[in-house]
């Protein structure tokens, strides 16, 4: 038997390498979901179908349902707008706080997240959360920096047909990055001109 370890999970497809990772290094991870910043609803469900399904036919690993207080996140975290420093960070505290609130109620003593396999997420602003949410309730985090595997869970994801999402998931970063998409177009067709 591994050391007990409750995994806050962003999504399923993010969940793939932190999970394999961390089996390898002898934890036995559970997943915990605490999710109230996907929006809209639908994309909320869909995203958390698709961890559902996953862990009950491939990886085979029990998942929690926590707190979605999507209410609460727009009290504490809508406000911040497009200040993503701000936002990120709140949106962390929010979600994190839950996870860790989970795993001391359940009896873990080790706590991670999936979202440091994402290059998109500020890495050093969720440790910093992470960790001093984890002191607050008397746990160990397990941070590692999983970000040289996105390619290989954006590999993996894509044949197991897993759905992918194309922004982190409140409407900020959907607009966020519609606005990118649209920027490296506009930088293609220049770069095309320019060579033409
Ligand atoms: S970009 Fe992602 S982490 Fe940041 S506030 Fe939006 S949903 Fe939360």
């Amino acid at each position: 038997m591994g050391t007990p370890l409750l995994l806050h999970a962003c999504c399923g497809p993010c969940s793939l390498e932190p999970l394999r990772l961390l089996r390898e290094e002898g934890f036995e991870p559970t997943i915990c979901w605490t999710n109230p910043n996907i929006q809209p609803l639908e994309e909320h469900d869909l995203r958390l179908r698709t961890l559902m399904d996953w862990a009950r036919d491939v990886a085979h690993v029990e998942v929690v349902i926590a707190g979605d207080d999507r209410e609460r996140w727009e009290r504490a975290v809508a406000p911040f707008g497009f200040d993503r420093e701000a936002r990120c960070r709140a949106c962390y505290a929010l979600r994190l706080s839950e996870a860790c609130r989970t795993a001391r109620d359940l009896g873990f003593s080790h706590v991670s997240t999936t979202l440091v396999v994402s290059p998109y997420q500020l890495f050093d602003t969720c440790h910093e959360v992470l960790e001093g949410l984890a002191a607050a309730h008397g746990l160990t985090t397990v941070w590692r920096d999983f970000r040289d595997w996105y390619p290989t869970a954006t590999t993996r994801s894509r044949e197991l047909g897993m759905y992918r999402q194309n922004y982190c998931g409140c409407r900020f970063s959907a607009a966020e990055a519609a606005i990118e998409r649209h920027e490296a177009r506009d930088a293609r067709k220049a770069a095309k001109a320019h060579i033409g």
